[in-house]
């Protein structure tokens, strides 16, 4: 629309005809032509309608502004949150959509009532103040309000508050928080049912604020220390003072590694003190439940829970094992407990420092750990003796006998000891077995000598000839079995009777006795001497073969021949002839002896002084 600018207010027009009007009579004296006020009229027309028209763009632009005033109205309805206008009394004089949406009423009915009616009355007094700290101190306020529940749809409410000057009312913006305040009673709630569910568990609850060590302890952890009702603390410094000096660090740094996120969860059992000094185990579970963006812990719960009982069983079994191990140790016997697999699972001192002193320990045998391979390696893999121990484990595992004893002790060769072997079995479920080695050494030692006493030629000291007779016999049988090589001698003193008339039978007596002392010289523990007749005598090599048996039997002769006799005086000199067999197809002593024999006889045709083996024609 186009228009003059400026154009003159009527006044002005008026004011400019006068002049006019006047400067003309004035300067002429004549009277105004009916022309000239013809055209003033016509100016004055032009002005008129150039005033209208202002008049009319001073409309349009009116309406345009009410316009845009109730199109900014109807924005502030599709605001999502609620705006007011109060006055100086509280009273609504403005509010948008959303507002009397949240109040739950028509925007209409709502003009003119009091915004603090809505208010819950526990809250008003917040909400009143708020009001006044808004006019006063010129700043929005903010805060959290909960309304009625009479009418308002909602139930919290965050609220902005502006004054607008002194008398003049407030502009106010309304939230609807009322989903996330639920959504927090919720959370409580299922803190609080958890929480309760594991009172009712008889765990005490903790819950720490590791921001600030506000710590919080349920009504069952307090009164798991003795305590009463919120008497515990409510600080971490509560609860970490009353720790247990020796706990202290590791459960501080179990709690500082979850913190950290090194480990999940924290699970320490540990000492905490009771209310009246006393000491009680518990175990300490907890998590951190929440973080914040920079991954630090910012909550952490848990739950300590009486383990007193369970630590004073474990207690009593750890006394029990100690005495039991007490008492393993205080016996002499070596003990091993095996599993059924015949696995060494616990051993007694004696047993451990048998192992060390006698070097087994260190024998890849002991070190493996079955049973029967160290009992191999302790006999020098006597079979006999290993496979009639494993008949009896064997057996006892199987229930068919009650426990097992070898009959015979076994001999342990490095350190020539005698053990007697027991195995018992230990029926508590994982069906173990006792076995113990009782050193029998002296008693077989004493029995062994009072045996060779009572068996043995008194003036030689040679066994006697039923005794000799009786053990080459087992000694053959044992050697067939397990294939073992085994030589026998024969010995005869070479033309004795002529020594004995030369210098008497005392004499001869003596030099009998120097020879059994000069043979048992060069014999082994094993080996056997015995006396089979007057100047005759056998000599058994168990575990010999041909050319050791010949070897040993070449030194006898020439030991003895290098070897006189003193006597009264008289230095006499003699030999001995022996004739040796091997053990290869014979089934007894008694064969393999007259092998011997015949090999002696050849010595004897030979020449005497020498060594035959047999049979005749062998090497
Ligand atoms: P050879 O070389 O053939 O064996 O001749 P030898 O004299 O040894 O054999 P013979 O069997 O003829 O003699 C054995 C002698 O041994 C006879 C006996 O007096 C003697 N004698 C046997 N027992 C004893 C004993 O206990 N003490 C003593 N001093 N002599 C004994
Ligand atoms: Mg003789
Ligand atoms: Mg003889």
């Amino acid at each position: 629309m186009g228009f003059r600018r400026n154009p003159l207010s009527m006044d002005e027009l008026r004011e400019l005809a006068r002049k006019r009007f006047l400067g003309r009579t004035a300067s002429s004296a004549k009277a105004l032509s009916v022309a000239e006020a013809q055209r003033l009229f016509e100016e004055l027309e032009i002005h008129q309608i150039e005033l209208e028209l202002q008049n009319e763009h001073l409309n349009t632009t009116r309406m345009q502004l009410e316009s845009a005033l109730t199109q900014s109205n109807e924005f502030n309805d599709f605001a999502p949150v609620g705006i007011f206008s109060l006055d100086a009394a509280g009273t609504i004089t403005k509010l948008n959509l959303a507002g009397a949406s949240l109040l739950g009423r028509e925007r209409a009915r709502l003009l003119g009532s009091r915004l603090g009616l809505f208010v819950a009355d526990v809250d008003r007094p917040q909400f009143n103040a708020l009001l006044a700290q808004a006019t006063n101190s010129g700043d929005v306020q903010s805060s959290e309000l909960t309304f009625s529940n009479k009418g308002p749809l909602v139930s919290h409410v965050q609220i902005k508050v502006a004054g607008l000057g002194p008398a003049q009312g407030w502009q106010i913006i309304l939230v609807d928080i009322t989903e996330r305040r639920l959504a927090e009673e919720q959370l409580r709630a299922s803190e609080e049912r958890w929480k309760l569910a594991l009172e009712a568990a008889g765990d005490g609850v903790w819950d720490w604020n590791v921001v600030t060590g506000e710590q919080i302890f349920s009504r069952r952890f307090e009164q798991l220390y003795g305590f009463a009702e919120k008497e515990y603390g409510h600080h971490l410094d509560d609860w970490v003072s009353r720790i247990h000096p020796d706990d202290k660090d590791r459960v501080i740094s179990e709690h500082q590694a979850c913190l950290s996120g090194k480990t999940a969860s924290t699970f320490i059992e540990f000492r905490g003190q009771c209310k009246d000094g006393s000491w009680k185990w518990v175990l300490s579970r907890g998590a951190v439940v929440s973080r914040n963006a920079h991954g630090n812990a910012q909550r952490m719960i848990g739950t300590h829970v009486d383990i007193s009982k369970q630590k004073m069983t474990e207690e009593a079994l750890r006394v029990a094992s100690h005495f039991q191990q007490a008492v393993f140790d205080s016996l002499a016997a070596h003990i091993a407990v095996l599993d059924q697999a015949g696995t060494v699972m616990q051993t007694n001192a004696a047993w451990r420092q048998y192992t060390v002193d006698s070097g087994f320990a260190a024998r890849p045998c002991c070190q493996e750990g079955s049973y029967l391979k160290i009992l191999g390696c302790l006999t020098e893999q006597d079979p006999q003796t290993v496979q009639a121990a494993q008949a009896g484990i064997t057996a006892v595992l199987a229930g068919e006998l009650p426990y097992f004893q070898l009959v015979q002790p076994f001999f342990t060769p490095l350190d020539k000891r005698w053990f007697s072997l027991k195995v018992t079995p230990v029926h508590d479920g994982e069906e173990r077995l006792v076995v113990s080695h009782e050193d029998v050494t002296q008693i077989k030692t004493a029995e062994l000598n009072s045996l060779t006493l009572a068996n043995r030629d008194t003036l030689t000291g040679a066994l006697s000839r039923r005794n000799f007779f009786n053990l080459a016999e087992q000694e053959v049988v044992r050697s067939i079995r397990y294939a073992l090589p085994l030589m026998v001698l024969m010995l005869d003193l070479d033309h004795f009777k002529v020594i004995n008339d030369r210098y008497g039978h005392a004499a001869g007596d003596v030099i009998l006795q120097k020879f059994v002392q000069n043979v048992t010289g060069v014999l082994r523990e094993s080996d056997l001497i015995g006396r089979i007749g007057g100047e005759e005598f056998a000599v058994l090599l168990p575990n010999t073969p041909l050319e050791g048996g010949r070897a040993l039997a070449q030194r006898i002769v020439e030991r003895v021949r290098a070897d006189p006799v003193q006597v009264n005086g008289h230095l006499i000199a003699y030999t001995v002839s022996i004739g040796a067999g091997c053990l290869s197809s014979e089934t007894s002593f008694a064969a393999l002896l007259s092998l011997a024999d015949a090999a002696l006889y050849r010595a004897k045709d030979g020449g005497r002084d020498r060594l035959e083996v047999g049979p005749a024609g062998a090497p």
